[in-house]
């Protein structure tokens, strides 16, 4: 599916959907950066477990990316320790479930930094070098809640259809430098960032946690089920593949259903 070893940096990768992708890339023998806020110490045995079977080069970035200069900075530390950056997966998000009226302004501010604002920086920190090189993939990940509204997610759901329509913008003016930009679209994905949000979903509700995961988290999904972490790691991969040249500027779904009603 490649022509060439690609060097891939997926942010928020130590968890979760960022942690498959950075796997799968790894597993396809890329050069994958892993990134968080999280110190080194703490991330030692998730960068072990990416190393596992590896062939290319696997590091750990640290960045915080809340600040806008450790947004962009982290895109220049990959590029000075790999010598490029081919392919840019913004994937690092965090989420708060709460009445718009009780939603904390500093969690607005944080939830819209970590998603839209650090794809914004990394996205212009990358561009240049790809467009100098006529090559580059940008992966947004965005969720259903990009294409869709659920209740007490004010923040989440316009961060995401902000990743959304940045991604098309920058699709457009990119679009003859042989870079591809796309958003995908999860529905429910088991990962920490969904467990740590059904007891509080729980409370806005008030019901009970079990009731969240059927009632909530999977009544949009037709399928009745999570989506694994693996599948949007494979879709990623294509997303990423000289086949996928012709396909950006999208929003793919990838949600057992949920935006088809
Ligand atoms: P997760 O909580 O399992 O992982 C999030 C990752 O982001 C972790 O590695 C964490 O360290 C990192 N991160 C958080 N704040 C950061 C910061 N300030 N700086 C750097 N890294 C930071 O979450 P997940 O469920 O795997 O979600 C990953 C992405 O997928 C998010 O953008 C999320 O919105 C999106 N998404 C998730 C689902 C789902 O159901 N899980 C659905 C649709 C979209």
């Amino acid at each position: 599916m490649y022509s060439d070893r690609r060097r891939v940096l997926v942010t928020g990768s130590t968890s979760g959907i960022g942690l498959s992708i950075a796997k799968r890339f790894a597993q396809l023998g890329h050069d994958v950066a892993l990134n968080s806020f999280e110190s080194e110490a703490d991330v030692h045995a998730v960068v072990q477990s990416v190393s596992y079977g590896a062939t290319g080069i696997v590091r750990y970035f640290r960045a915080d990316l809340a600040d806008p200069g450790q947004s962009f900075g982290l895109v220049g530390q990959v590029i000075e320790s790999f010598g490029l950056l081919d392919i840019l997966v913004n994937n690092a998000g965090i989420q708060k479930v709460a009445p718009v009226e009780a939603f904390p302004p500093a969690d607005w501010d944080r939830i819209l930094a970590v998603s839209l604002g650090s794809t914004f920086h990394t996205i212009r920190a990358a561009v240049p070098g790809m467009a100098q090189r006529g090559w580059g993939r940008i992966i947004n990940i965005a969720s259903a809640h990009g294409l869709r509204a659920s209740p007490f997610k004010s923040a989440y759901v316009a961060t995401k259809h902000g990743v959304v329509g940045l991604t098309k913008s920058v699709a457009l003016e990119v679009a003859e430098l042989g870079i591809t930009v796309n958003a995908i679209c999860p529905g429910y994905v088991w990962t920490p960032l969904v467990a740590g949000q059904v007891a509080d979903q729980a409370k806005v509700h008030g019901i009970s946690e079990n009731q969240v995961i059927r009632d909530i988290l999977l009544a949009p999904q037709p399928t009745k089920q999570f989506v694994q972490p693996e599948e949007v790691a494979e879709l990623a991969v294509y997303l990423s593949s000289d086949m996928a040249r012709s396909i950006t500027g999208t929003a793919i779904s990838i949600d057992g259903g949920w935006t088809a009603k």
